[in-house]
């Protein structure tokens, strides 16, 4: 910590942090040298001010999200969903209204994809684990190349209706399902549109599937494959990853973060 060249914003208690030392440090700590092969151009896609004294967190890079951070003078914003996948083409339309929000309000953007659905620590799919009082017990659910998802027990065997409940309260969202399972014990996570990890579901002998996005193509191959499949949206399975980023930058930096929540229900 000593060595991030840490100073004392004027205006107030908390730490103003050079952007260079926060981006290489999230770099490092979310790993995003493991995952070439996401479409995601994961890390920095936008570059702001230099220093930083407040970090912003959301799921989306969008119009809506840039105006909140603007207003709450956020100065690096990290998404899950960012702006650049693969690369740009050309910077017209939406895409002009976006980066110009960002560069006008000084704002940097950060982006971390496939790194932070997998991610041991800070993940989504470790965090819902978490959240939903599941042990875990192995990865499951290989996604170009590297196993995104993790697999986890219940203390004790619940009704789909039960386990659906626990989901919708705690993740504030409400899930559809397939009920071809018949019960729900070992749970496999994967957030966002992670559906199709349903064949290494089954060969984990995994009971349950929690995923985001509805997929109708998953609806046959559950029933044969006696599974049950939930999903609990694709926002509402991804919101707990940058959440987790932000704490763990407040306790390391000692920076201000908030996270700007602009649900989908999708
Ligand atoms: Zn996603």
């Amino acid at each position: 910590m000593l060595s991030f060249g840490l100073v004392r914003n004027l205006s107030g208690g908390m730490k103003t942090i050079p952007l260079a030392k926060l981006v290489s440090f999230l770099n490092r700590e979310l790993r995003l040298s493991e995952f070439p092969k996401d479409e995601s151009a994961n890390g920095l896609q936008v570059e702001g001010s230099a220093m930083v004294h407040k970090i912003g967190l959301a799921v989306d890079a969008c119009d809506h999200v840039f105006q909140t951070a603007a207003d709450k003078k956020i100065g690096l914003l990290i998404v899950h969903h960012g702006l650049i996948w693969g690369g740009i083409r050309s910077v017209s339309g939406v895409m002009r209204k976006r980066i110009g929000a960002l560069l006008d309000a000084d704002i940097s953007l950060y982006a971390c994809h496939l790194p932070l659905d997998w991610h041991p620590d800070y993940g989504n799919n470790v965090q819902l684990l978490k959240v939903l009082a599941i042990k875990r017990m192995g990865e499951f659910g290989e996604y170009h190349g590297k196993t995104i998802g993790y697999w986890g027990s219940l203390t004790k065997e619940l009704s789909l209706k039960d386990f659906i409940g626990r989901v919708d309260k705690t993740l504030n969202t409400r899930s559809t399902a397939l009920s071809f399972g018949k019960k729900v014990k070992k749970v496999g996570v994967v957030s966002g549109g992670g559906w199709s990890a349903i064949y290494d579901a089954e060969k984990t002998g995994i009971d349950t599937l929690l995923v985001g996005e509805p997929s109708h193509s998953a609806y046959t191959l559950a029933e044969e494959m006696k599974l049950n499949v939930v999903f609990a949206g694709h926002y509402a399975t991804e919101t707990l990853g940058v959440k987790a980023v932000g704490s763990m930058l407040t306790k390391k930096f000692g920076i201000k973060t908030e996270f700007i929540d602009h649900p989908t229900g999708l």
